[in-house]
């Protein structure tokens, strides 16, 4: 996956380590074969892809919200 995170906050070692695994994340979608929260609602945003992909707007600046936490915070139990 592309990024384009400001330079200026890739001086942080965790955010250097997020962009490095946001980057190795190539959209097979393999992961949604095995992810509970996926398979019970059906719905990309609460798949490991689509978290990746969230995670990814956020830290490029674009603006989260309660919709956005919402599919962050959901788990299968
Ligand atoms: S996170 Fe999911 S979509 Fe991305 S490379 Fe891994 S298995 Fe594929």
């Amino acid at each position: 996956m592309q990024t384009a995170i400001a330079p200026e906050l890739l001086v942080s070692p965790d955010i250097a380590e997020a962009n490095a695994i946001l980057r190795s994340c190539v959209h097979c979608g393999f992961c949604n074969a095995t992810c509970p929260t996926y398979q019970l609602l059906g719905n990309e945003l609460d798949g490991p892809r689509g978290r990746i992909y969230l995670i990814k707007e956020m830290l490029e600046g674009n603006q989260s919200s309660e919709k956005t936490k919402l599919h962050l915070d959901r788990s299968w139990n």
